[in-house]
């Protein structure tokens, strides 16, 4: 079996039929669930969840799965195999993804640009004690310079050295305010953070009046088993080799291999489910971009 046709569990894969489909439905895509081996005879089989209509669970031979389009049955099918990974293909549903959230009771504010999400912000927050937690969204997008010339911003990444980190992120965590982002949210309403020192879900989570959670449409996936499998297998990855850490995802191939190493930047992973209870306000600004991972 060639490597690139190897799949693994949360991998999006889609049906060759979905060429027959619009391609705004989720018809004939699918989560991989689990490769599975059948008691008796040892079999394996490919167990995978519909992403459309009731979310039906199959199971599938394993080598049928894998196999070529019956290209004389089919003709006018281009995809080669009969599943394919859907990888940085798929089409996120905005307006579902925004309606479960606030039945979770965020506050969303969608945004087509990242500039205009910026400018929302800085005009939100003003004149309040601020907190920043770890995010390239928030780098890319340069909040702690509109910020501060405003507001008291603590932002653990204006540090030169450990122990100012540890100052600024102690303090970011008693702010008013709170601002970061996620490592993936799902259409059904949830989001995903993983974490090595803490101080960012730590920060999301309590101590704040009101939090903002900035997120690009890249981080959506269709379930939370999906959004999971994003921070851990794509968001991890990319984390340590932003700081190219002596972990296996960084010097292997771009998963997580769930390691012991002392460099681990996964020691935390936090589902936010619904807004805390405590919190005046906790709104996700959704912008239409790639932004951060
Ligand atoms: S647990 Fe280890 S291997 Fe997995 S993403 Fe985190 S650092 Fe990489």
């Amino acid at each position: 079996m060639q490597k690139e046709r190897e799949f693994r569990e949360g991998d999006i894969v889609r049906h060759f039929k979905r060429e027959l489909e619009d391609p705004k439905s989720k018809k004939y895509l699918y989560r991989i669930v689990s490769v599975a081996t059948h008691s008796e005879t040892r079999e394996k089989y490919i167990v995978y969840k519909a992403l459309y209509d009731d979310g039906g669970v199959y199971v599938r031979p394993y080598d049928m799965f894998m196999s070529e389009v019956d290209h004389e049955k089919y003709p006018d099918i281009r995809q080669k195999y009969r599943f394919e990974a859907v990888d940085g293909n798929y089409m996120p549903d905005v307006e579902k993804t925004i309606a479960s959230l606030k039945a979770n009771r965020f506050d969303v504010s969608y945004f087509a640009a990242a500039e205009e999400a910026a400018a929302y912000i800085d005009g939100e927050i003003n004149g309040e004690v601020v907190g920043f937690g770890d995010s390239m969204t928030m780098i890319k997008m340069k909040l702690f310079d509109r910020l501060s010339s405003h507001n008291e911003v603590h932002d653990p990444k204006q540090s030169r050295c450990e122990d100012e980190f540890q100052q600024l992120a102690r303090e970011a965590l008693t702010t008013d305010v709170y601002l970061t982002s996620v490592n993936a949210m799902s259409e059904t309403g949830e989001m995903v953070n993983i974490d090595g020192t803490g101080n960012r879900v730590a920060g999301s989570l309590y101590g704040h009046h009101r939090v903002y959670f900035v997120v690009g449409v890249n981080k959506i996936a269709p379930d939370l088993e999906s959004a999971i499998c994003r921070a851990r297998n794509v968001a991890g990855p990319l984390n340590a080799r932003k700081y190219d850490l002596p972990t296996p995802c960084v010097k292997g191939e771009m998963r997580c291999y769930d390691c012991t190493s002392q460099s681990r930047i996964c020691n935390a992973e936090v589902i936010y489910r619904k807004k805390m209870n405590h919190m005046d306000k906790a709104e996700v600004i959704l912008i239409g971009e790639e932004l951060g991972f």
